[in-house]
């Protein structure tokens, strides 16, 4: 029997691969170029599963999933999916899925190192005492920031909002959170309005999805209702945050720091950020362990060979009308 047709729209990890082979016919698209375009030409029209994920820089967008006609499965490496066009897959019925839980334990432990770092400067500290300045200018400067009196407020509190949260309550610091709506399960206190919440406290962790609905949220009001001592965290998606407002907040001291873990158009950042000196930068390694990763690699193919095998994909995203066969 031939196998159903299987794109990878950019290299993904070889315990995806080896498994998918096993039920799908796998094309792997090439980076940019006449030969990426050549094999999408040449097998688009076939293809019924999609496997991808935001690394691969490459968008589902509706545009692009029209070059698909026979597609029926898109397997997303990552729990965000705002590079995929949900609303016309669930139009056309095209089952998303994506790595929910895997993946959350392990960026809150990023996030809380972010925000260590970020507070307390370890990066530039460890910096100090590279260059030798330990021995010759003596110790390294107090810190202007500390946990100690700081209020935590958190944009989204979803699966990884809460373990950090978790995280940072266990540290005595006191935790409120801002979502659309407020979750029955969680104790933290909850404002509806993000401006007021930001008003209340003098630290943000940002960690809600990205895309349309997202977009600049973090943005220059609510960066002044954060004041002068405010610390601004954000391991969701770059899109969340107006960079140039941030940057320009940075600069002029409306807050006092940032953590990024996400950017705008990554991995091509804006120079400039290299060059605010109140910034800690990571590139993009909230889950970036090799534990996290083949966890997530494994519950990628997991989902999509459970289509192929006609059984039901264990984490269809919520947009997705799938309800099981
Ligand atoms: P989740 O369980 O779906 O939680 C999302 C949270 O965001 C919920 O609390 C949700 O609450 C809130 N939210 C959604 N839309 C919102 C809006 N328009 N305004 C305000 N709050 C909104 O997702 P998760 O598993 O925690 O993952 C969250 C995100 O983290 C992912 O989508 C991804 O972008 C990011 N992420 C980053 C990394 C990294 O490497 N840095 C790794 C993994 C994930 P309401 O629905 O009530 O608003």
């Amino acid at each position: 029997m031939t196998k159903p047709v299987l794109l990878e729209t950019g290299p993904m990890m070889a315990l995806i691969t080896s498994q998918l082979a096993e039920a799908f016919t796998v094309h792997t698209l090439p980076d940019a170029g006449p030969a990426r375009d050549a094999m999408l030409a040449k097998v688009a029209p076939d293809v019924v599963a999609l496997c991808t994920g935001g690394h691969t820089g490459v968008k589902s967008d509706a545009a692009m999933l029209a070059r698909f006609p026979k597609l029926r499965v898109i397997g997303n490496f990552g729990v965000g999916y705002d590079s995929i066009d949900v609303v016309t897959a669930a139009k056309r019925g095209i089952i998303v899925t994506n790595t929910p839980d895997v993946l959350s334990e392990e960026v809150a432990d990023t996030a809380l190192g972010l925000l260590l770092n970020t507070v307390r400067e370890f990066g530039r500290a460890e910096n100090y005492l590279r260059s030798g300045a330990w021995a010759t200018q003596g110790d390294y400067q107090l810190t202007r920031g500390s946990l100690r009196d700081r209020t935590l407020g958190m944009v989204g509190m979803g699966r990884i909002g809460q373990a950090i949260a978790k995280r940072v309550a266990a540290f005595g610091v006191p935790v409120v959170y801002f979502s659309r709506s407020k979750k029955a399960d969680v104790a933290f206190p909850y404002y509806s309005n993000l401006v007021e919440m930001a008003k209340a406290v003098d630290t943000l962790m940002v960690i809600t999805p990205g895309g349309p609905e997202t977009k600049n949220m973090i943005n220059a009001e609510v960066l002044s209702a954060l004041g002068k001592r405010g610390v601004l965290i954000n391991v969701a998606r770059g899109t969340v945050v107006d960079e140039p407002a941030l940057m320009a907040a940075l600069r002029n001291g409306t807050i006092e720091a940032a953590g990024l873990d996400v950017f705008w158009n990554e991995p091509n950042i804006n120079p400039e950020w290299l060059s605010v000196p109140n910034v800690t930068l990571l590139p993009h390694v909230g889950s970036a362990s090799i534990h996290t990763r083949n966890g997530m690699g494994q519950l990628t193919a997991d989902n999509l060979v459970a289509y192929a095998k006609g059984a039901v994909p264990k984490t269809p995203v919520a947009e997705t009308p799938f309800k099981g066969w």
